[in-house]
């Protein structure tokens, strides 16, 4: 914290934001936006190899490190990155400025699925050594900040500490130390992240703050699981050049200053010790369900229905009997967008799918009827459907399971 503070308040141009945290939010977020727009003019002019030079690299990772925590994992990705928001600012946004933003990609929201995120199974590193308890302690306490809220279930897998690193494929993620030279206090990554990713790293320097300081590690472990659990950091205000706007986030509610997901590192406004604000609840609770006992706000944001949510869930696996029925259940589609239904199993179930009446033997829109287990049914959802109904029937004694793709309206 100390250097962060340091650093924050002796550089240059940002000798004023330090000022700015005085100032109202809305007058704050003005003096961010100016500076921000300064530092970013600035930056476009650094060639990649400037650019590059200029990023956090830390060895033992192999990473690069933008936007204070959010690691890119080659130099080809780099580049990428350059181009699309450092040569080439996006444009801003207009009208209100978003506080809690999910990550996007190609316009859907980059989360969880129905089944993982009741499923979050993470493990600790035992390399903490001395600092394992405390670590174990703190995630529990940052995850249940985020369960108090959204309907998700973080899983902590300690059978996986003694292998807990990013090719242990028995959980998600994994929780470990790194030496990041100070670069950063902790990283993390986005649920589309693949498994080699998947990795919160925490660096030496989170280990020696200032007790009389605002922040602390559960602080920053509350905000790198909201990378977690898809949350950007908010967009417009990178200052100084540290952090760059893109365009692969989809606001979900509107401005606060005192977002968990602010981080010193990007921004020096708000609240260091990093809690979870009202946009921010709201904002995780209309992504991902409210928790039992939370209610959302209408007022904050819309809940996840009504939103252009992926979801893949695996149901099953069933047994039948011969003729035998398992209705495997009803879901909300988005006309236009692609369902898909994929069984596997054993002996001869018979797929169905019937788009907005109820699916029986006789009534169907799909049933691949094949005299084994493998079997799909794949179509675009019409304009005028909105409810797809899923079946499966023992033509023999059989298994089946059923992964079901869809994305509600
Ligand atoms: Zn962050």
């Amino acid at each position: 914290m100390r250097h962060l503070l340091a650093a924050a308040c002796t550089v240059g141009a940002l000798s004023s934001i330090c000022a700015a945290q005085e100032l109202e939010p809305g007058d704050a977020n003005e003096e961010l936006g100016r500076l921000a727009e300064t530092a970013r003019q600035d930056a476009s002019n650094l060639s990649f190899e400037a650019f590059r030079d200029s990023t956090p690299f830390v060895e033992e990772t192999g990473k690069y490190y933008v936007n204070g925590d959010t690691p890119i994992r080659n130099e080809k990705l780099l580049r990428e990155f350059w181009m699309r928001n450092v040569a080439n600012a996006p444009p801003v946004p207009a009208g209100e400025v978003p506080e809690f933003a999910i990550i996007t990609v190609g316009g859907l929201d980059q989360i969880w699925t129905v089944r993982q995120r009741h499923a979050l199974t993470y493990c600790v590193s035992t390399d903490f050594g001395s600092r394992h308890g405390a670590v174990v302690a703190e995630m529990e306490a940052a995850t249940s900040a985020w369960e108090a809220v959204a309907d998700l279930q973080f899983h902590y897998i300690q059978s996986e500490d003694q292998a807990c690193d990013a090719s242990n494929e028995e959980v998600l993620f994994d929780v470990r130390p790194v030496n990041a030279g100070g670069a950063f206090l902790a990283a993390a990554f986005f649920p589309n992240d693949p498994r080699p990713d998947r990795s919160v790293v925490i660096d030496g320097s989170s280990f020696t703050l200032d007790p009389n300081q605002a922040l602390t590690m559960r602080g920053i472990l509350r905000h790198e699981l909201g990378h977690v659990l898809g949350g950007r950091h908010e967009h417009t205000r990178p200052e100084a050049g540290a952090c760059f706007e893109d365009q692969d986030w989809r606001g979900v509610t509107d401005y606060d200053a005192f977002s968990v997901m602010h981080y010193p590192q990007c921004n020096g406004l708000g609240d260091w010790t990093l809690r979870l604000t009202s946009s921010d609840k709201n904002g995780i609770a209309c992504i991902y369900g409210a928790a039992a006992g939370f209610a959302i706000d209408p007022a904050i944001c819309a809940p996840a229905a009504g939103t252009n949510v992926a979801t893949q869930e695996v149901f099953g696996p069933f047994t039948l009997d011969a003729d035998q029925i398992e209705m495997v259940g009803s879901f909300p589609v988005a006309p236009g967008s692609t369902f898909s239904a994929t069984m596997t199993g054993t002996g001869d179930p018979d797929l169905y799918v019937r788009l907005d009446r109820a699916v029986t033997q006789a009534g169907y829109d799909c049933r691949p009827y094949t005299p084994g287990a493998a079997e799909a049914c794949v179509f675009d959802v019409p304009p005028d459907a909105s409810e797809a109904h899923v079946m499966v029937h023992g033509y023999g004694a059989s298994t089946a399971s059923v992964t079901i793709d869809w994305i509600a309206p």
